[in-house]
């Protein structure tokens, strides 16, 4: 579904990513591990061309996605993204916030909008807070709305970058159920996480980023508990 050619990414004098190349099957659940500054949020915000790679190609499905006739919006569409930091519209209530891009950006009624969101919004629990504002959200609710107003989206893949680094440990849990089951209904998924325990229940297999490319990747098995290289078993011992 996507596939990755030598990828990479310089900041000026700074490689950051030097030759990524991965693959990632429909339905497959990714994570991404590795030490901080490492490229893992560069890596997912090339993917959906928050930035521009510098070199190497990515393709979903037949789409040559940095070809220059490549239709960027769309491509968007299709790769859903949710931050840490949640990136909600303060000044819309939470189904505004589910309704505004399938509205502007798909061309669906308000009505047809406004069915699915709150049907999404059931789904990650919060069915009572669709008139309240962001602000009057704990962080855990904000990253489930967050979730579902990707999932209005109708996207193909969702690209997770910590999703839950940002909350209070009691609110962990909540957000990581509604990947879970995600990921029990087949969506694709890539998760930037360092919940180690999460990734191993829930990925089909683990990349771990170093030296500007995926260093080693394999099942949850493999890397946690029989990483080859040094770098990934250092990693893996230092965080346990
Ligand atoms: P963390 O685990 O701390 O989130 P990361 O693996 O996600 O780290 P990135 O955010 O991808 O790392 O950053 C990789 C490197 O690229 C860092 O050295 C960072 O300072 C640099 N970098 C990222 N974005 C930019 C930018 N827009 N301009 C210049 N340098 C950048
Ligand atoms: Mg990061």
């Amino acid at each position: 579904m996507i596939k990755v050619e030598h990828l990479s990414k310089k900041f000026g004098e700074l490689t950051v990513l030097s030759d990524v190349n991965a693959e990632i099957k429909k339905g497959e659940v990714i994570s991404i591990i590795g030490p901080s500054g490492t490229g893992k949020s560069t890596f997912l915000r090339c993917l959906n061309l928050l930035e521009v790679p510098s070199g190497g190609n990515i393709f979903i499905g037949d789409t040559d996605i940095l070809h220059q006739s490549a239709d960027v919006p769309k491509i968007r569409q299709k790769m859903g993204m949710v931050f840490q930091s949640f990136n909600l519209f303060a000044h819309l209530t939470v189904l505004e916030n589910l309704t505004i891009g399938p509205i502007k950006l798909l061309g669906w009624s308000k009505e047809q909008a406004e069915k699915k969101a709150i049907g999404l919004l059931k789904m990650v629990g919060l069915g009572e807070k669709i008139d309240s504002f962001p602000d009057e959200l704990s962080g855990g609710q904000k990253q489930r709305v967050a979730i579902a107003r990707c999932l209005a989206m109708e996207p193909e893949i969702i690209l997770f970058d910590e999703p839950t680094s940002a909350l209070d440990p009691t609110m962990v849990s909540e957000v990581l159920a509604v990947i879970r089951r995600l990921a029990k209904e087949g969506m694709t998924m890539a998760i930037v996480t360092h919940e180690m325990d999460f990734a191993r229940d829930v990925s089909n297999r683990v990349f771990y980023m170093d030296e500007g490319i995926i260093y080693e990747e394999g099942t949850p098995r493999q890397i946690f508990d029989f990483p080859q290289k040094e770098k990934t078993r250092a990693f893996i011992h230092r965080i346990r």
